[in-house]
């Protein structure tokens, strides 16, 4: 009997739908051959380029012409990076989210080893050598730097290089202990997991003592069991603290935590405090870390040295071989979802990973979003709350303010001006949220009506005056102001409504003897800019902060006890049906800011619509009421989280071009499942902004009432729409459970 050739499976980082057939790599016998575990890299040729793709299966028959498959190039890896959990959670994701499993893998790997010299690190690694355990810490009295790396060594035993700067160790003390022989570094391959750390300490210092809510919050977590438990408590309520017990309990355990967390910006705090906390090496993964020490960082997770991995939503693919718990702070943020390429939701593969690893999530938000809500009061989710802020601090009172009676400048009202003003005369801090950035959001002639548009985008152009500039905030556009009206020639043109840099103006001209400091994408672009800033407010001085939801995430400004929110009505007018629910969600986060530490806070809400009934039961009721009623309007709307939306959404440079691919989807569709009230499809219709970049964006928009319905249809869907010629043409794109439908 003829030998049969072995058949590799590989997943490429191609756009297409496929899986790809190769044929063994020459020279390798059958015994290797049939140990090759799945999600191994390798390199082959892929038409005149070569791809580093990852193997998915192995067998002896090919579904492809076998005499025309070539061999894979070569072997990358003895034990694949990708395996396991992750391998599973990249298969789900690319099922879920209608995406090419090479495309899911590959972006779930760090940068440097998608490519195929990309390896593994040797990881430089510091340790006290038998003399320099020896010693203690009396020894090192004159040199507090050496002290403290010492200190480090025999807390954690070794440290990797790399984290260095997160255990705040200096590598100049470094040195001068190897050089007395009390320490060494030593090159590590991929670390075997030292399993002495099991009963290990892993607290370094005496945590606090739980209140009750927090004390039955925590008892809820069942370890070693799959659970998702939604934790909702107003901001400052202690949530983290209890992230802290429950993670300590998994640490003891000898187990890895996983914590997702928003944004980068956030992440500073969250880690000292984890730092300080425990015993254990921490690593943080987001895209402010170098792409070297990212890959460390990774490694260090790989190996499951690293025992708390604190990242961004990428980080949901982080691999933790011995995963005991994850945690996603602030679930109901945005960023969780990635809006283009793989369009996932971190918090929502989260849950994915947490049941196939068989353990605990908790979800924790002091305002929920209406997804997680629903899976809490249906009882999908343990729903846990905690509704006293910890410690002294009170919760701060709000009021709303009928801006139709009020004198305002420049859109800060009158009574606010004189809320500031007491604020700053009390010696305290006062905060002023508005959610556009730039001086202006429009410059107009006041004689012919002609605005400052976007020449690419249907959007009108924001005033900047720092340096003095249309900007266009959606295709990046910038030039100088127009000295008259192009259309009339006049001279005046009059910039109208308000941005951070006009706000800052003005209270800067009000308050002229306090500082004003600007929080948004403009001013805090510099590296340390948020840093520096928090070293100034620490001082407790008065001040003001005037900036964009910047400011509303996660910071804490212990001597702020006055908010104002410029613009609530905002979100009330958005066309997004989340809007409301985004508005809810702000207004609460920024509010969080005011008094937090021993000072009672105020909260001053601008609306020119102050009987909205939205916006009234936030105030009286709170954010849990306001959230249930969204809920059952979403119930009575069979909008999500009832029903299961998908967007497919198109884009050209012919706006012609764009639509009438739509128009095939939707005629497909329909001979897929006729519309019924369990699938709806509305469209082709424009995105709110039709023309953007110099393209016209186009969408449809699918509900079903079934999950498995919506991935079965969507399926075929994007299969036939892939055949069509114009799909080459077009860009387009499928959005399963799309957060933004814009
Ligand atoms: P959240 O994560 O809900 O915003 P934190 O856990 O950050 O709340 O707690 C807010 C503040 O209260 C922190 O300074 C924290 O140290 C403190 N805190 C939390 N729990 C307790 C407690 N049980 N006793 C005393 N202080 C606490
Ligand atoms: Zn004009
Ligand atoms: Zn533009």
């Amino acid at each position: 009997m003829a030998i049969q050739p072995f058949i590799f499976t590989v997943a490429l980082p191609t756009p297409l739908y496929r899986h790809f057939e190769y044929l063994a790599p020459l020279g390798l016998d059958t015994g290797i051959l049939e140990k090759i575990p799945h999600g191994v890299r390798v390199e082959v040729p892929f038409g005149q380029r070569t791809l580093v793709g990852f193997i998915t299966g192995i067998s002896h028959t090919a579904e492809y012409d076998a005499s025309k498959l070539k061999p894979i190039a070569r072997i990358l890896d003895s034990e694949p990076l990708i395996k396991g959990d992750v391998l599973a959670l990249c298969q789900f994701a690319a099922e879920y989210y209608q995406h090419p499993l090479g495309e899911v893998i590959t972006a779930a790997l760090p940068q440097v080893l998608r490519a195929a010299d990309g390896v593994l690190p040797t990881t430089k690694t510091w340790q006290l050598t038998t003399e320099g355990k020896g010693l203690n810490a009396e020894n090192f009295k004159r040199s507090p730097k050496q002290q403290a790396a010492w200190q480090a060594l025999i807390d954690h035993h070794t440290l990797a290089h790399s984290t260095l700067g997160t255990y705040r160790v200096s590598h100049d003390a470094l040195k001068a202990l190897t050089k007395k022989n009390l320490a060494e570094s030593v090159m590590l391959p991929s670390a075997p997991r030292d399993d002495s750390q099991h009963d290990q300490q892993v607290l370094k210092e005496t945590p606090l003592e739980l209140n009750t809510q927090q004390k039955v919050a925590l008892k809820a977590v069942q370890h070693n069991t799959f659970g998702c438990y939604l934790l909702e408590g107003t901001t400052g309520s202690g949530k983290t603290e209890v992230y802290l017990h429950a993670i300590a309990q998994a640490l003891q355990a000898g187990k890895q935590a996983l914590i997702l967390v928003p944004e980068i910006g956030l992440t500073p705090q969250t880690v000292s405090r984890f730092i300080a906390r425990f015993a254990v090496p921490v690593v943080e993964l987001h895209s402010s870390i170098a792409k070297g020490a990212r890959l460390e960082n990774w490694h260090a997770a790989f190996t499951g040295e690293a025992r708390i991995i604190i990242g961004t939503r990428l980080s949901v693919f982080a691999p933790a071989p011995n995963l005991g718990i994850m945690i996603v702070d602030e679930e109901h943020d945005l960023s969780f979802k990635q809006q283009d390429g793989l369009r996932y939701n971190a918090r929502d593969l989260a849950i994915m990973r947490a049941k196939y690893n068989n353990i605990p999530l908790i979800l924790g938000s002091a305002t929920p979003s209406i997804e997680s809500l629903h899976n809490a009061l249906n009882q999908r989710f343990h729903y846990m709350r905690i509704t006293e802020r910890a410690g002294s601090a009170k919760p701060p009172s709000i009021q709303l303010l009928d801006m139709r009676r009020e004198n305002v400048h420049a859109g800060i009202g009158q009574t606010s001006l004189d809320a500031i003003s007491a604020t700053l005369a009390r010696g305290e801090q006062a905060l002023v949220f508005i959610n556009r950035r730039g001086f202006a959001p429009a410059l107009l002639c006041q004689s012919c009506g002609w605005s400052a548009a976007c020449a690419r985008c249907d959007t009108r152009m924001t005033l900047h005056n720092q340096p003095r500039k249309l900007h266009c905030h959606h295709c990046g556009s910038q030039h100088y102001p127009p000295k008259h009206c192009p259309s009339c020639l006049n001279p005046e043109l009059t910039p109208l409504g308000q941005g951070t840099e006009r706000a800052e103006e003005v209270l800067q001209q009000s308050f002229a003897n306090y500082p004003v400091h600007r929080v948004d994408q403009d001013s805090m672009q510099r590296k340390n800019a948020m840093k520096e800033l928090n070293a100034k407010l620490e001082t407790g001085e008065p001040c003001l902060l005037v900036g964009t939801q910047m400011l509303a995430k996660g910071h804490h400004f212990p001597s702020v006890t006055l908010v104002i929110i410029v613009d609530a009505d905002q979100g009330l007018l958005s066309g997004d049906f989340r809007g409301i629910e985004r508005m809810g969600q702000q207004i609460v986060q920024v509010a969080g800011r005011a008094g937090r530490a021993n000072k009672p806070g105020t909260v001053l809400i601008q609306s020119y619509r102050p009987d909205h009934p939205a916006l009234n039961q936030l105030i009286h009721e709170g954010y849990s009421a306001f959230a249930k009623t969204l809920l059952e309007e979403r119930q009575h709307t069979h909008m999500p989280p009832i029903q299961f939306m998908a967007l497919i959404r198109a884009e050209s440079k012919r706006a012609d071009n764009a639509k009438q691919l739509l128009q095939i989807a939707m005629n497909t569709l329909c001979t897929l499942l006729p519309p019924s009230p369990t699938a709806q499809y509305i469209g082709p219709i424009p995105a709110f902004m039709e023309k953007r970049n110099d393209r016209y964006r186009y969408q449809l928009q699918l509900k079903f009432a079934h999950r498995a319905e919506r991935g079965h249809i969507v399926a075929q869907l994007r299969e036939q729409l892939n055949t069509d010629p114009l799909s080459k043409r077009v860009r387009w794109s499928i959005d399963i459970d799309p957060m933004d439908m814009g």
